[in-house]
């Protein structure tokens, strides 16, 4: 298949973009589309009504979003509600296959799984969690044997949570590092970045600045208001300043001038794009040893990675921070986590799946 390419990218049925409900993938999909884009592809961004992802223009879908699969357990089955902008979606995708070389899925959906055997045009599916729920295990699975190549994920941590491991492609991610401004000065506040949801784990970056006295700066959507509530009546003498949920611009502002950001999820996080900003701000991590999180840490060099659940090993962390030279943490992201390095592999993995889906038909 020639260069360049016609893509369809169809985004997460969880959350209108812009809104940061549906977290590091609203990113993922911005940073993609801008460096397809840049590298001569077409591209066409498909997302519930009301998104918003500037300078590209999104084809619109209305319908009700999804419930996040975080509030699932291993055994929930599949569920759609009525009218579901999912569906919607996917229905608009059948309609316009034939103007498109390939489909990106960025959902974490059963649906486009299953559909992937009934389109004509190829579907690339880039999950954006680790195992969560036996259902969505199953239908990934099938799809990555049926169809090779066609899985990727953002971390070797997250592939490890499945059956499936050597069958998926690993990305990572990419920041677009022009936006973000080297800080080697910062004031005496750590960050903590985020969903405010309970996966998450905001109340062990808590208990830390209360212990420690430094302050806690907090970004992020309140995803959970019941959860954020309860985490403040829990530290009523926190040191901690809820910002709002800022623009990555704002955000990398406000983030580079942090001694240090805190990153304590209480699951196994298939990656933590907040992880990589904060390392192109120069801005040293201080994470939980426990998925996406121990691939992105370099332990002592750029950050601290702890033993997780562990507020006391926070605390030691925070006690270290002057062995980290900053300037290794932007160095970090300039090597790894570049939009260029994060569009190759992208790249490679379209042109893969092509491959094969050419040879596919040259066989019928
Ligand atoms: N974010 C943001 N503004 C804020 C706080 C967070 O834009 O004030 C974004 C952040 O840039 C990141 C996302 O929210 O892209 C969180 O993604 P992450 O991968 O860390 O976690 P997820 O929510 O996907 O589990």
């Amino acid at each position: 298949m020639q260069l360049p390419y016609k893509l369809l990218f169809i985004s997460t049925p969880v959350s209108v973009i812009g809104t940061g409900l549906g977290g590091g993938v609203e990113l993922a999909l911005f940073n993609i589309t801008q460096e397809m884009t840049r590298r001569g592809h077409q591209v066409e961004v498909v997302a519930p009504q009301g998104s918003v992802m500037q300078p590209f223009t999104v084809k619109e879908i209305a319908g009700e979003l999804q419930i996040p699969v975080q509030n699932q357990t291993r055994n929930s089955p599949i569920t759609m509600p009525k009218n579901s902008v999912l569906a919607n979606m996917w229905e608009y995708a059948r309609q316009v296959q034939t103007q498109y070389d390939l489909i990106v899925n960025f959902s974490y959906d059963w649906l486009p799984l299953y559909l992937t055997s009934f389109f004509n045009t190829p579907i690339a599916h880039r999950i954006s969690m680790s195992s969560w729920t036996d259902a969505m295990d199953n239908i990934i699975e099938q799809v990555a044997i049926r169809f090779p190549d066609t899985i990727a994920v953002c971390t070797q941590a997250q592939a490890a949570t499945f059956k499936f491991e050597q069958q998926c492609t690993c990305l990572l991610n990419g920041v677009d590092l022009s936006i973000y401004q080297f800080c080697n000065q910062p004031s005496n506040n750590l960050a903590w970045v985020g969903r405010i949801s309970p996966e998450k784990g905001i109340e062990d970056a808590v208990a830390a600045a209360q212990i420690t006295g430094i302050p806690l700066k907090i970004f992020g959507v309140k995803q959970d208001e019941n959860y954020w509530q309860k985490t403040c009546q829990d530290y009523p003498d926190a040191p901690i300043e809820y910002m709002g949920f800022l623009s990555t611009v704002e955000l990398q502002k406000e983030l580079g001038q942090c001694l240090a950001l805190l990153v304590t999820p209480h699951c196994v996080e298939a990656f933590g794009n907040v992880a990589i900003e904060a390392l192109a701000c120069g801005v040293p991590l201080i994470a939980y040893s426990r998925g996406g999180l121990t691939e992105i840490v370099q332990d002592r060099k750029t950050g601290f990675l702890v033993e997780p659940d562990s507020v006391q090993g926070l605390v030691t962390a925070i006690q270290r921070l002057d062995q980290i030279d900053r300037y290794a943490c932007r160095q970090q992201a300039e090597a790894t986590y570049s939009l260029e390095a994060l569009g190759d592999r992208v790249e490679q993995w379209l042109q893969n799946i092509l491959n094969n889906s050419t040879q596919k038909k040259s066989i019928l």
